[in-house]
């Protein structure tokens, strides 16, 4: 599933080559996804110029001069740049024909991703006005999280997954930084002091700003390919890494689940 690194990672390959370029049409072959791609989209776009391409949680803003194109990948979509003599494949769901002849392709096998188009201000919209702060950014702090997780007995795992207290950090990064951190992932939140939540902010910061590094090597890869998605194969620490050693100490990597959600940690490192 993309995560916010690959997100980010998207929209830098997909923002250079977008910006200032024309829509000429929408061609909108499956508009089943997560809500329906609507016709309102091909009506809006064709004679805009993008103005740029932002990033809110796992959100991308296209910016036109008369609304925002809302963009979310969903558990498997990917965003390419691809010429537009390239024939569409089967998951291919949408296509925004620039006018250089480059073609801006949305492909989701399992379509829980979204395309949306909003008037408005994008960042009121319903599904993003309610979203915490971006990990990334000051807004989030040791202070942040101490505050609002005070007599919480919830996981921190799973306060940390929730998009009210800081937008889009998920499952594998939230496994990756509470290991870096040395947190068990099942403890409550509100039994974490200010001291472990400093330690947990700069581990969710390096996990991300890491994992965003390594995409950087994959940018070219959002150019006039057929290739997969410009995802990057993870360097990852304890996700996914049930019964491996411990890179630190060696005992075995352990797996519970913990809101639902499949967690990684090392029973001996973090406590
Ligand atoms: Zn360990």
């Amino acid at each position: 599933m993309p995560e916010l690194p690959e997100v980010e990672t998207t929209r830098r390959g997909i923002e250079p080559l977008l910006s200032g370029r024309r829509v000429m049409s929408v061609n909108i072959r499956e508009p089943r996804l997560r809500w329906p791609v609507t016709a309102e989209l091909a009506r809006a776009l064709p004679g805009q110029a993008v103005r740029g391409v932002t990033r809110r949680a796992k959100f991308l803003l296209l910016e036109f001069p008369a609304g925002h194109l809302i963009l979310h990948l969903g558990m498997s979509g990917s965003l390419r740049v691809v010429s537009g003599n390239l024939p569409p494949e089967k998951h291919d769901h949408l296509d925004l024909l620039m006018d250089d002849g480059r073609v801006l392709r949305f492909r989701d096998p399992r379509r829980f991703g979204a395309a949306l188009w909003t008037t408005g201000d994008p960042l009121a919209h319903p599904l993003l006005k309610g979203l915490g702060p971006e990990p990334l950014e000051d807004q989030f702090n040791a202070e942040w999280l101490h505050v609002r997780s005070r007599s919480r007995r919830v996981a921190v795992k799973s306060f940390l997954m929730n998009s009210r207290i800081v937008a889009g950090v998920g499952n594998i990064y939230a496994s990756e930084a509470l290991y870096l951190a040395g947190i068990h992932p099942g403890r409550p939140a509100g039994r974490i002091s200010l001291e472990r939540y400093r330690s947990l902010v700069s581990a969710v910061r390096a996990v991300l700003e890491d994992a965003i590094a390594a995409g950087g090597t994959t940018l070219r890869d959002f150019v006039d390919s057929d290739g997969n998605p410009g995802y990057f194969s993870r360097k990852l620490r304890v996700y996914g890494r049930q019964d491996e050693a411990c890179h630190r100490c060696g005992t075995p990597v352990r797996s519970r689940v913990i809101g639902q959600r499949s967690t990684y940690f090392c029973p001996r490192c973090q406590h």
